[in-house]
């Protein structure tokens, strides 16, 4: 009753100022100068541009010296500050792992900070909520809520076996088709299988997925990637330290007890004909990966611990429930984890020089400390670790998502004609790829978000709501 009264009382707030109160720009005409700009393509940085933004779009970009700025433009000197476009994320949630087997919707606070951070579009990649995104998706478009576009991944298409109870258990193939075309017609526009799921499941449900145009992704067990790729999965979650393809005598249809799985990736031979060929087949089958090195890194007692200000966004509860158990690991002598890291960047290095589509995403699960907003920062970091250039980075957190989404000609990069999704930070992430940290604006089809303003707006809520 008393949650009806409080949504009552929110409901009659004015409509709009929610996210009207963190709008910084919002003038039709605005050029940024003097700015260095990062254009998402993978090319050198550019320094001393103009970009010119009008109704929402990129109208140009090009030389300070010369560029026609029009008449009533807003004007902001950017001097010191780089632009590179909005982030294209493609394994983000609405959740958080808030201890036990329940994952609780942050309806409110991850989306401002998927924003804050610097997300423009994102995929869901697994939904725990059902009708939930999907609702905040229509707000965030209706601009009545505060985020990023939502590519919504409908709820987990999954066989038995996983012990949360948020998720179903397909029953069987129809079960798998019949979902998937459900949920397509709410208003789910993309699809993860996971890690129970049969062959002949996966199978449909990629069917009809491709038959409404949508695009079908895994986070697999059951199925090797192999096999995945040969039913048409458009993408695998993760990457490699979860293909089940290297277990010997993985029996059909089932998930390798224990962890069978690790083991067989802790041995493989990144260089080895195994995998040179898997990587070949994905890259010709045109499937993509996705990085998720944010939520592997958490497993690893020996890479840093979340950022401060990352952690001063949990509920305490939340942010005692991480620094717990990663204090727990750092007393763990079990290194199987270092070794998986420093695999999976070799293999999705290797994956990306051999023509693959890498993309990125942050996977906020675990045991907790991946935090929207700061992690989508941090995912580029790790890039850069596993051997990648920061414009190479960029590119893979930007163009690759948007090539991905079949949106490339409208996001993912800055160029004349595309939409306005940009981000601002101080300081030069070409050369030092920690300053995409530093962001002090995040334009939105042209709206300019004041992000620390945001991020401060959630402080010690994440693990609530
Ligand atoms: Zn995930």
């Amino acid at each position: 009753m008393l949650t009806h009264l409080v949504l009552a009382a929110l409901l009659a707030q004015q409509p709009g100022t929610s996210v009207s109160q963190f709008v910084s720009v919002s003038d039709s005409v605005v050029a940024l100068t003097n700015v260095r700009v990062i254009d998402g393509t993978g090319a050198p940085a550019r320094d001393r541009q103009t970009i010119v933004l009008e109704g929402g779009t990129i109208v140009s970009v090009g030389d300070a010296a010369s560029a026609k700025i029009p008449a009533g433009a807003r004007t902001m000197d950017l001097a010191g500050r780089t632009v590179m476009p909005g982030y294209v994320m493609l394994h983000e949630h609405m959740f958080y792992p808030s201890g036990g087997a329940i994952y609780n919707e942050q309806g409110y606070s991850f989306p401002r900070l998927y924003l804050a951070g610097g997300v423009t579009s994102m995929r869901t990649a697994g939904n725990m909520s059902g009708y939930a995104d999907l609702n905040i998706k229509k707000s965030i478009d209706a601009g009545t809520m505060l985020g990023p576009t939502i590519d919504v991944t409908a709820p987990y298409l999954e066989g038995p076996g996983l012990p949360i109870p948020q998720v179903k258990a397909l029953r069987d193939e129809a079960d798998a088709r019949k979902m998937v075309n459900y949920w397509a017609d709410e208003g789910a526009t993309s699809f993860k299988a996971y890690m129970h799921i049969t062959r002949a499941e996966l199978g449909g449900a990629a069917q009809e997925a491709h038959k409404r145009g949508l695009k079908i992704t895994g986070h697999l067990c059951s199925v090797t990637f192999r096999e995945a790729a040969s039913l048409g999965i458009d993408d695998l979650e993760h990457g490699f330290v979860v293909a089940s393809d290297f277990v010997p005598d993985k029996k059909p249809d089932e998930c390798p007890a224990g962890n069978a799985v690790q083991r067989s990736i802790a041995t493989l031979d990144v260089n080895g004909a195994g995998a040179r060929d898997l990587i070949a087949d994905l890259v010709r089958r045109r499937v993509a990966i996705t990085s998720t090195l944010t939520i592997f890194e958490t497993f690893v007692a020996s890479q840093p611990s979340a950022p401060s200000k990352a952690l001063d966004a949990l509920l305490p509860e939340a942010r005692r429930q991480y620094e717990q158990t990663r204090a727990a690991l750092a007393k763990s002598t079990d290194t199987t984890w270092n070794i998986l890291l420093r695999k999976e960047m070799q293999l999705e290095k290797m994956f990306a020089d051999a023509g693959g589509l890498l993309v990125v995403g942050t996977d906020p699960t675990g045991f907790g400390g991946v935090v929207a907003g700061y992690s989508n920062q941090r995912a580029l970091e790790l890039l850069v670790q596993a051997g990648f250039t920061p414009l190479d980075a960029v590119k893979i957190a930007t163009l690759n998502g948007a090539k991905y989404l079949g949106r490339d000609a409208k996001i993912g990069t800055i160029a004349a004609g595309k939409q306005a999704d940009l981000i601002v930070v101080r300081g030069d992430p070409s050369q030092r790829i920690d300053d995409v940290e530093n962001v002090e604006l995040v334009f939105k089809k042209g709206v300019g978000y004041d992000s620390p303003k945001i991020f401060d707006s959630v402080k010690g809520q994440v693990g609530l709501h």
